[in-house]
């Protein structure tokens, strides 16, 4: 099923996992996806690496498992900015013979040395993807994406990926909602109409929290610091306070009429499940 049904129907709740390193088809990645499908997501996206060789079949061999073997639907990341036409094709090819309909078209990360550029923008990636009949989706940023001085510049980004046939958006995490809210509001007035799924990521520990301000540029509200400041040398309290974080979040979200709710679950099943949990 294409996710742009699942959004006329419902305000999906959905996973995010990443392919494990090493064997694939490990035991406990299968116990990761058997423990997920339990708790009943609309669709779980698997991301891509970003790299232009290596790794890649995964994501779309997962994300075929995950609807034959689950009963799930699922939407395969895919990014473009280390790949040449060849390898693009590739992964097209690979998506189609594993049956997935859903695509979270990226550019993805440039890695050093890499000079392959098929094109240098998610829209473009869109634009090229249109004919394949995928359902797309795209990336978006609330507080703006790391390389973009200017936010109304992102925004005007974002209009051209709807434009390139984007169907629905999900965001980069972020813990401050009023900057989802703010975003939210400028993007639907300058005409993005297509859902936009909040990306919700609880707190885990500390050294993830300092990469992902690194890496993404998500500001920190006070509360937050201090939870990390409390529970600095006690991860099981502090665990705890991140989720009890993440569920006000995702209520928050959800009470502002959110079009669903995107977990990071960092191929954490009970991360998913106390957050569920905590929601009823
Ligand atoms: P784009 O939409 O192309 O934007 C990238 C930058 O270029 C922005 O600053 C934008 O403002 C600017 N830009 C866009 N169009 C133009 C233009 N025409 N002219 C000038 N500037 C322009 N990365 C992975 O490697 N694998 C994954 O699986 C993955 N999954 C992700 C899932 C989500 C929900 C999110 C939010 C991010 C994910 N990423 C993933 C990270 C993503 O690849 C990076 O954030 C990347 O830097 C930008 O990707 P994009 O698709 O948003 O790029």
């Amino acid at each position: 099923m294409k996710i742009a049904e699942i959004f006329q129907q419902k305000k999906p709740i959905s996973f995010e996992i990443f392919p494990p390193k090493g064997e694939l088809s490990t035991e406990s990645f299968h116990a990761t996806l058997s423990a997920l499908s339990k708790l009943s997501p609309d669709y779980i996206s698997v991301t891509c690496s970003a790299g232009g060789s290596g790794g890649r079949e995964r994501t779309a061999v997962l994300a075929g498992s995950i609807r034959k073997d689950y009963g799930i639907e699922s939407c395969a990341h895919l990014t473009c900015i280390n790949s040449d036409e060849q390898m693009l094709c590739e992964d097209v090819q690979r998506l189609h013979d594993a049956g997935v309909e859903n695509v979270l078209a990226l550019r993805g990360d440039v890695i050093p040395g890499s000079t392959a550029r098929v094109f240098r923008y998610a829209s473009q990636l869109m634009r090229r993807l249109q004919a394949e009949g995928f359902c797309m989706g795209g990336a978006c940023y609330p507080e703006g994406h790391i390389e973009c001085a200017d936010p109304e510049e992102d925004l005007r980004h974002l209009y051209e990926k709807q434009e390139a046939g984007a169907s629905f958006f999900v965001t980069q995490l972020f813990f401050d909602n009023t900057c989802f809210y703010r975003f939210l509001e400028k993007a639907r007035g300058i005409g993005v109409h297509i859902p936009i799924t909040p990306g919700v990521m609880p707190i885990l520990s500390k050294a993830q929290i300092e990469r992902m301000i690194f890496t993404c540029g998500a500001s920190l509200p006070s509360d937050i610091i201090r939870i990390l400041y409390r529970y600095e040398n006690d991860p099981d309290s502090l665990r705890k306070a991140g989720i009890d974080y993440a569920v006000r979040q995702i209520r928050d979200l959800q009470a502002h009429g959110a079009d669903g709710i995107h977990i990071y679950t960092m191929n954490r099943p009970q991360i998913a499940t106390d957050i569920l949990e905590g929601l009823r």
